[in-house]
């Protein structure tokens, strides 16, 4: 299993919690049954009786005469209670608990084959909760579309002739359509520019409407992520280390933010490269931001790495003056 025994642990604790709820919801809407028509109750309470002495028959080697005279009774009542619950036009399905996954019915294993195995859901769920103990404290609220502000890009032509607020107007829209129409299968995008132009307000405003979209999204800041990678890797604690790996390459949404800013070392820079890379072979969409330019990643990485990134994404280049000091 690709997970360590703490998420595999707090999996097992929400689905567990899952069941007993399905399970006391059930109670409760039989126990509310019963009571509207006691009939019902009556023929619960012998079937379960005849249930156990049939149980009883069976240990101890009893005739199969009795049995089967139990068997029919049972039959016979289970009848009747279809006819009740027919004649009070109640789906009979009224009585079963209702599992969140049918399939395992929130136990996270399945029998296939002779053999136990673990359910999705449950490989779901582990993947869902470690991508929750990296994105902790995402400042979310404050980045929203509705509270980016193009007011702060000139009107004016920069040095290259380009006018700031024209740039960022069309990337606004960009992002807010590649919100919109988000999929799995999105394109991944390398949001490039200075420090102070908005790219992270945008990919968290991203984030934001594709998380209500009910995808998981993980936002990392390159050097934190890349430190407690490279702390795990060094400290032996493989496990912790694969748990990171796997939820940051199986996120729905990926948001790799400054990246550049972190201490490049052979270990990032493969981990930079292997971390993209399986999210391309994954198929899943990466937003990347950087205040490098090209040359610079090429410097920093490879153009191996360089050209894979340029392949895969659109390109958003920022530009402007440093919006913080503009506020
Ligand atoms: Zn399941």
């Amino acid at each position: 299993m690709p997970y360590s025994q703490e998420i595999y642990h707090l999996a097992k604790d929400r689905l567990s919690e899952r069941r007993q709820q399905a399970l006391r919801t059930a109670d409760y809407r039989r126990e509310q049954l019963y009571k509207e028509i006691p009939t019902l109750r009556e023929i619960n309470n012998e079937l379960m009786t005849i249930g156990a002495s049939i149980a009883k028959c069976i240990v101890s080697n009893d005739n199969h005469t009795s049995i089967k005279e139990l068997s029919e009774r049972s039959l016979a009542l289970q009848q009747e209670q279809k006819a009740i619950l027919d004649d009070n036009h109640i789906d009979k399905n009224i009585l079963e608990p209702i599992f969140t996954c049918k399939k395992c019915e929130d136990t996270g294993y399945v029998e296939r084959d002779n053999r136990t195995e673990v359910c999705d859901c449950l490989i779901q769920l582990m993947a869902e909760i470690a991508g929750e103990q990296l994105s902790t404290n995402l400042p979310l609220q404050e980045s929203t579309f509705d509270r980016f502000k193009l007011d702060y890009y000139s009107t004016e032509p920069d040095n290259n002739g380009k006018i700031p607020f024209n740039r960022m107007s069309n990337i606004y829209r960009y992002c807010v359509d590649y919100a919109d129409t988000f999929s799995i299968h999105s394109k991944s995008l390398l949001m490039r520019g200075g420090t102070g132009l908005g790219k992270t307000h945008l990919s968290l405003a991203v984030a934001n409407e594709v998380i209500k979209k009910g995808f998981s999204v993980i936002y990392v800041s390159a050097p934190e992520i890349f430190f407690k990678l490279e702390r795990e890797h060094f400290n032996y604690r493989y496990s912790d280390q694969e748990d990171t790996f796997n939820s940051l390459v199986k996120c729905d949404l990926l948001i790799l933010d400054d990246l550049g800013t972190e201490f490049i070392s052979p270990f990032t820079t493969s981990c930079v490269y292997n971390l993209f890379n399986s999210r391309i072979l994954a198929g899943k969409p990466t937003i990347i931001n950087t205040n490098m330019q090209l040359n610079e990643l090429i410097k920093a990485y490879s153009q191996r790495f360089v050209s894979r990134l340029i392949g895969a994404c659109d390109r958003l280049d920022f530009i402007g003056e440093d919006i913080r000091t503009e506020k």
